[in-house]
């Protein structure tokens, strides 16, 4: 169970449409440097999404982080957390706050494309390095083919 002072800190918010279901915002204190919610357990800061979690889902195995689903940090809702290892929530997380692609051209307007996987996770792709990666993949081939012939 949730104890009742850490639920009276959570507000229901449609905050996205990347998972269903509302965010749960905790309304208490945020951590300066991650942007996450603490609050006091056991005479501990802890992370609230975290608590909420264990909880309400059961135990996070060791090691592994709480990835929120819908990139709402304040957000405890354990539907839209999901523990996954260190490595790839920081590779998602980036993912997510990029503006630019790796060679610089902006994901936004005509050169973005948005492509949602099996799972439901958005990912952004750069039209321009798209249309080059397939040119040299066709160059490539063509190079190939005279080489067979
Ligand atoms: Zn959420
Ligand atoms: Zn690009």
């Amino acid at each position: 169970m949730l104890p009742q002072r850490v639920q009276r800190k959570i507000r229901f918010e449609y905050r996205q449409a990347r998972v269903a279901g509302d965010c749960w915002v905790w309304a208490g204190a945020i951590d300066k440097k991650t942007g996450y919610g603490r609050v006091q357990m056991d005479r501990s800061s802890k992370y609230v999404h975290r608590v909420v979690y264990e909880a309400l889902a059961g135990a996070i195995p060791g090691g592994l982080h709480l990835d929120h689903l819908c990139r709402i940090r304040e957000c405890c809702n354990p539907a839209h957390l999901e523990p996954v290892t260190p490595k790839v929530n920081s590779e998602r997380g980036e993912a997510a706050t990029k503006t630019h692609c790796p060679q610089g051209h902006p994901y936004s307007g005509e050169n973005l494309r948005v492509w949602t996987d099996k799972r439901g996770y958005a990912h952004r792709i750069c039209r321009t390095c798209n249309i080059q990666a397939a040119k040299e993949w066709k160059a490539k081939r063509a190079v190939a083919k005279e080489m067979a012939a």
